[in-house]
């Protein structure tokens, strides 16, 4: 049940209105990063939760998203206000999407007119991963809502995005928290297991130096533990298959360090017969 309260959930104040900016702001409004997109992800996902406590959550937060697209949209209408005025051609050309066919108010579409749609949503019905995706959404609002307090003079609109903004981090913090609390091992996603060996293998598919010095960089997302670092696999597997046996080219030895590890029983073997 949804119930309205005719108040606003962050007193909105504009004293010089900019429809330009109005213009930008619809990106929160109907964009895919935007409110609408973020309370119907979470309430989507809400209703199809079978873990109450979650599902709790899902609604709670589904639910305040609403009350920041009216936020949004309270906005947004001020500064596209200029454009109520008959034959304000200046403010027209701002978004002459709204102008001339919503007359000045807020619809929704992103500030390039796109119109809204479902493919924004992420909903998976499992719950960890739509948690992984509404805690990358909220980064995402919040590095938005960064940008257009960064092109914003008017200290009543700022006020209100940055109350906006911290309601993002506020909800990304809440739906890790909640994804930590399932008590799942990271990299452990549905119930059928990865195939062992490959599921430790980098594949450096990235190679050369680049124009501007660009080279292979390691770090701990291919190096250490249980990485298996493979410098060079297209070489490799082309190798294997001109020969049907593993050996090194060009005296390269980076060819031979998978074969190595996992000798004749290697997954990369397995695949190419
Ligand atoms: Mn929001
Ligand atoms: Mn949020």
């Amino acid at each position: 049940m949804y119930h309205h309260i005719k108040k606003l959930m962050y007193t909105v104040k504009v004293d010089d209105p900019d429809p330009r900016f109005g213009n930008m702001l619809l990106e929160q409004f109907g964009g895919a990063n935007g409110e609408l997109a973020a309370a119907m992800q979470y309430s989507i996902q809400g209703f199809n939760c079978d873990d109450p406590e979650r599902k709790d959550l899902l609604m709670d937060i589904g639910t305040e998203e609403l009350s920041h697209l009216e936020v949004v949209g309270a906005l947004a209408r001020m500064h596209l206000k200029p454009m109520k005025k008959s034959a304000n051609r200046d403010a027209a050309e701002a978004d002459p999407l709204v102008a001339i066919a919503g007359g000045g108010g807020v619809s929704l579409f992103n500030s390039m007119g796109a119109p809204w749609t479902a493919d924004y949503l992420k909903i998976t019905g499992e719950l960890d991963v739509d948690l992984r995706s509404n805690i990358a959404a909220e980064a995402r609002a919040k590095i938005v809502y960064e940008r257009l307090i960064n092109l914003c003079d008017d200290p009543g609109s700022k006020d209100a995005l940055q109350f906006l903004m911290t309601r993002e981090i506020t909800h990304m913090k809440a739906f890790t928290l909640a994804l930590e609390s399932l008590g799942k091992d990271p990299f452990s996603i549905g119930n059928i297991p990865p195939t062992p060996v490959l599921v430790d293998e980098y594949f450096n598919d990235s190679t050369g130096v680049g124009d501007e010095g660009e080279t292979d960089a390691k770090g701990p997302w291919n190096s250490g533990g249980s990485w298996i670092f493979v410098e060079e696999p297209e070489l490799e597997q082309g190798v294997e298959n001109l020969t049907g046996a593993p050996q090194a080219k060009n005296g390269k030895s980076g060819t031979s360090k998978v074969k190595s590890i996992a000798g004749d029983e290697s997954p990369k073997k397995k695949r190419s017969a």
